[in-house]
């Protein structure tokens, strides 16, 4: 996947990540300029490439960001539109701020993150800007400490979206069990810096499940919580 996106500001990173076909859709485009990524990096926001934020965690690159919402985008017009989604490893708060843009107005968006600090963090940064604070005043976007690898049993806990920014070391039963039929779960899986994919998986309405390989990826390990 190209790193080559970068730009000195939020709407020239984003034409680029149009031009390179790495955003297609144009309501992706449109979420992808409302929420500003300065509010959510530390330092070079606009950089097409992953950016620490403490605890061991990154915010991820724009081009995997956009790879992930392209990908969800389908299930989540698709569904009702009291539409359920889940972010597991919400760390910056970013993409959770991203697809609850998308999910519209009767959405419930959940960010999770194991490290108390990171999903404190999600929500601080969200609160800087007047559609982040919005969303979280009126509920429709909540940040929840707990363990991904269990999923998110609280808050309703079927989900027709789930998004996992960490990587797995496979695709945990509870994260299937809690996906909706149908419902669409985008998740890295691999070893904890070495072999990752990320993996679509697709379940129907019927309850039947489609794996689908899409690319190589280096992401921070879905694990314990640092000491
Ligand atoms: N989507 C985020 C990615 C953050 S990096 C962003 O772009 O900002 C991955 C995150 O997963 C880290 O914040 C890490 O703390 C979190 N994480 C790792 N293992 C986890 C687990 N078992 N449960 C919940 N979150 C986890």
């Amino acid at each position: 996947m190209a790193w080559r996106c970068s730009a000195p500001s939020n709407a020239a990173l984003v034409d680029n990540l149009c031009r390179s076909g790495l955003i297609r859709d144009a309501a992706a485009r449109d979420a992808f300029l409302a929420v500003d990524r300065a509010d959510y990096a530390p330092a070079r926001p606009y950089d097409d490439c992953p950016q620490l934020i403490g605890h061991g965690a990154t915010i991820s690159a724009p081009h995997m960001h956009a790879a992930a919402v392209e990908h969800l985008l389908p299930r989540l017009r698709a569904a009702a539109a009291d539409v359920r989604v889940l972010d597991v490893g919400s760390g910056s708060g970013y993409l959770t701020h991203l697809l609850a843009e998308l999910a519209g107005p009767r959405a419930l968006v959940v960010g999770l993150e194991h490290v108390p600090a990171l999903r404190a963090l999600g929500e601080a940064n969200m609160r800087k800007s007047v559609t982040g604070a919005a969303l979280l005043n009126s509920g429709r976007v909540r940040f929840r400490v707990g363990d991904g690898r269990r999923g998110h049993p609280g808050d309703g806990g079927a989900w027709d979206v789930i998004h996992v920014g960490a990587a797995a070391r496979e695709v945990h039963t509870p994260l299937l069990a809690q996906l909706r039929a149908p419902g669409c779960l985008f998740i890295p899986v691999g070893d904890d810096w070495g072999d990752q994919h990320v993996w679509r998986i697709d379940k129907d309405v019927e309850g039947r499940v489609e794996r689908t390989r899409l690319f190589g990826v280096r992401y921070v390990a879905l694990t314990d919580p640092p000491e």
